[in-house]
């Protein structure tokens, strides 16, 4: 049995940046980090576009628009202190219809509410910026960058361990029980006992919360997000970050153009329903997950309502000409032999019972444990916030004892 002060499931970036923050408290908490893969950030906080979002997308006063723009300092200030490659290149929104400019004018509106440094530019000043992007319109975000998150998780690992604290992989919780004031966390390397246990377990947050009692009212149906990269014969196309206007109907922000920090190009990602929570193969199935959504009413109202849009996600997935359509309405000389498949990341998406995705991050807590059940994009950016967030909440739970 070890003994911390506090358990953290999951060694994803919030989990890590959870551990990270309660090692600097004062007095600092000794904090053992649970993680069931061999090593850290293998699936969300490793298979994303690497973004640092600037904030503009998120409801004003939301938990997103919040942690967003404080987190996003934090994690640039991590990154030019620790030496991690990241870069504030700015990026582009672009309005390519008719129809798309009075949502950009929105989206613009937002900007301004949330505080992000944004311009709306004509067609002129956005050839100068991006002189291979089309639009009508576009918004202009100074402020946004990308970064390396996985690289952020295993120095955040150096630090962590430094501080005293633990990371433990290959150690998949299997159950977790109280005991007087105590809470045991049952895993594969052993039990890990802590006065408070943080929950930070991704695509698995849900079933992690029902481990401790807890009936979390939405649950995480899992949506891939395949991309392709850009061959460097294709790459010049592409200066820094080009978005499309987002539907706003959904969290997702949309194929996208990224220019990584190791300088290549992906575009991506689409948002298909998973067929496992880490089914990360097209055709790749997990019959439990499978099971679990196509029974779930939230998922059938969800599919019902989105039939159409659904239909064209699958299309594009199965259908790389229609990706490349979708990429051409943004970079027009883009053609389809310039892309050759890349990774698929998973997002974990929480959706309520009447078919609604949850759009902010959700936090629970109940007397056993602090539960992140909805962490979605902007969470890597946010990280260190959200992290300090919960450290807060514990510190003020554990003096409550
Ligand atoms: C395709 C895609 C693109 C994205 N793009 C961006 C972006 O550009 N910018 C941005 O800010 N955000 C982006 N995001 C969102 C961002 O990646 C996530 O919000 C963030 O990584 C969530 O981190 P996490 O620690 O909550 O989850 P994860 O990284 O998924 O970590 C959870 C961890 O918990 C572990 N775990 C699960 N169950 C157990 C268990 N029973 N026992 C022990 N361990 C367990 C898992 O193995 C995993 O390591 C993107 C996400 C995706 C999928």
């Amino acid at each position: 049995m070890q003994s911390v002060d506090i358990v953290v499931i999951g060694g994803g970036i919030v989990g890590l940046a959870t551990a990270y923050q309660l090692g600097k408290r004062e007095p600092a908490l000794r904090v053992g980090v649970v993680e069931k893969e061999a090593a850290v950030a293998q699936h969300q906080s490793g298979r994303n576009s690497g973004v640092l979002h600037s904030g503009i997308y998120y409801k004003p006063g939301s938990l997103k628009a919040e942690n967003c723009r404080e987190g996003r300092r934090a994690m640039i200030d991590f990154c030019a202190a620790e030496g991690l490659p990241h870069s504030i290149c700015g990026k582009v929104i672009v309005a390519t219809r008719d129809s798309e400019v009075i949502a950009l004018e929105h989206l613009y509106d937002r900007a301004l509410a949330n505080g992000v440094d944004a311009r709306v530019i004509d067609a002129v000043e956005l050839a100068d910026l991006e002189p291979h992007a089309a639009g009508l319109r576009a918004i202009h975000l100074p402020e946004a960058g990308v970064a390396d998150f996985r690289a952020v998780c295993e120095r955040l690992v150096e630090r962590i361990r430094e501080q005293g604290s633990l990371v433990v992989t290959r150690a998949e919780v299997l159950g977790i029980t109280s005991r007087r004031d105590r809470m045991v966390v049952h895993t594969r390397q052993g039990d890990f006992e802590g006065r408070d246990v943080a929950n930070c377990a991704g695509l698995y947050s849900d079933r992690v919360a029902a481990m401790t009692g807890e009936r979390p009212e939405a649950r995480i149906v899992p949506f891939r997000g395949e991309y392709f990269a850009l061959r460097e014969s294709a790459s010049h196309l592409v200066r820094h970050l080009i978005y499309p206007v987002p539907d706003p109907r959904f969290p997702f922000l949309g194929v996208h153009f990224t220019r990584l920090v190791d300088g290549k190009v992906e575009c991506g990602p689409n948002a298909v329903a998973a067929l496992g929570r880490e089914a990360y193969g097209k055709v790749e199935v997990t019959p439990r997950d499978l099971f679990e959504s196509i029974t779930y009413r939230g998922f059938l109202r969800f599919a019902a309502r989105h039939a159409r849009v659904g239909a064209g996600e699958v299309w594009r997935s199965m259908n790389k000409g229609a990706f490349v359509s979708a990429l051409q309405r943004l970079v027009p000389q883009v053609g389809s032999q310039d892309l050759i498949p890349a990774r698929a990341g998973i997002r974990a998406q929480a959706m309520l019972p009447d078919g609604t995705l949850v759009d902010d991050f959700l936090i629970s807590e109940t007397r056993l444990a602090m539960h992140v059940l909805n962490a979605p994009s902007p969470a890597a950016t946010s990280a260190f916030n959200i992290g300090r967030t919960l450290a807060e909440r514990i510190e003020e739970r554990l003096a409550d004892c």
